[in-house]
């Protein structure tokens, strides 16, 4: 049998745009317009998403209705947020953002023929119709990262591994493709609390988790599921595969320099590796991933243990 899956998504900008009468027909929002009517549709249109991508590039779309253009490339430098649309050409336009001197960014339009005067004026005129809109953007941005991440280690808290564990499992089912997770647990943690004080503690937390990061190819499935606990999500990757990042993870860890008043900190962690069985619930692979964990404590630590 052939099953054949397809994935609806309801994308909400799309829908707004519809119903202001934007989309569908290309070639009519690409006639040419004056640059008070441009202006004036770009601020609606604008309004009608909070996701910076989906701005810039209705943004570069529109504005080439009025002054041609060969690529558009954003980027915050504060963030890592750096777009580029279109292709990229020698001549080109940047402007620093920022709206009631907050700093949004630079941008930069490029294309293969100079910019006129006159062009650039009109770039500049439509230019104040993004800030509001992407400013919006940005602040979302923050916040919806805020929500999803663990302040201490920069690593995606509970909620977040919630929702990534959902996705993943799901997709895992439906693709036919494994999915594994690493239960890891720093090893006497209380004793570094205990011998160094909370704030050495909070800070090897960080080391840990900026190690793991540096180890990992996909940095957004690092979590912190407790304490000093935390689990990675690996998306189509095996049992074996996953035994090997861990046992990478476990060495580079052993391998941390970490210092404090002087003396080195000896660190570890103990791992437990669980891989998704065919219509396993999310609840019974971190059980088994956090039962081999514990094994692996049991076992003496500074190790990896495979649930069966
Ligand atoms: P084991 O090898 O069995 O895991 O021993 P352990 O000492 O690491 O484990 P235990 O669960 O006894 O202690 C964990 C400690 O982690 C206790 C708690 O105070 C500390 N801890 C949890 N969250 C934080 C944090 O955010 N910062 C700091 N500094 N310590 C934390
Ligand atoms: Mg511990
Ligand atoms: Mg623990």
């Amino acid at each position: 049998m052939i099953s054949h899956s397809q994935t609806n998504t309801i994308d909400f900008d799309a829908a707004k745009l519809q119903r202001l009468g934007f989309t569908g027909n290309r070639t009519q929002s690409l006639r040419p317009v004056s640059l008070a009517q441009l202006r004036q549709q770009l601020t609606l249109q604008l309004q009608t998403s909070l996701e910076a991508e989906r701005i810039l590039s209705l943004f570069f779309r529109e504005v080439q209705r009025l002054v041609p253009l060969g690529a558009l490339s954003y980027q915050l430098a504060a963030s890592d947020l750096r777009l580029e649309m279109g292709v990229r050409a020698s001549h080109s336009a940047c402007y620093r953002l920022s709206h009631e001197g907050e700093y949004l960014g630079e941008l930069t339009f490029r294309r293969s023929v100079r910019f006129s005067e006159e062009e650039l004026a009109q770039l500049e005129s439509l230019l104040a119709s993004l800030l509001f809109p992407l400013r919006n953007a940005l602040l979302y941005r923050n916040a919806m990262r805020s929500a999803l991440r663990d302040p201490l280690t920069e690593t995606g808290n509970r909620l977040a591994m919630d929702q990534v564990l959902q996705r993943e499992v799901d997709l895992a089912e439906r693709n036919q493709q494994p999915l594994s997770l690493l239960m890891l647990d720093l090893d006497h943690f209380k004793r570094i609390n205990d011998s160094f004080g909370h704030s050495t503690g909070d800070e090897v937390l960080k080391a840990l988790a900026a190690t793991l990061k540096a180890q990992l190819r996909n940095i957004d499935m690092v979590f912190r599921f407790g304490g000093e606990e935390f689990l990675v999500v690996m998306s189509n990757t095996s049992s074996e595969a996953a035994a090997m990042i861990g046992e990478r993870l476990r060495r580079a860890v052993m391998e941390l320099q970490c210092l404090a008043q002087g003396r080195a900190i000896e660190l570890s962690v103990s791992l437990g590796c669980a891989t998704l069985h065919a219509g396993e619930s999310i609840r019974s692979i971190m059980h088994r991933a956090d039962c081999a964990m514990y094994a692996a404590k049991g076992d003496g630590r500074n190790r990896l243990v495979v649930a069966s």
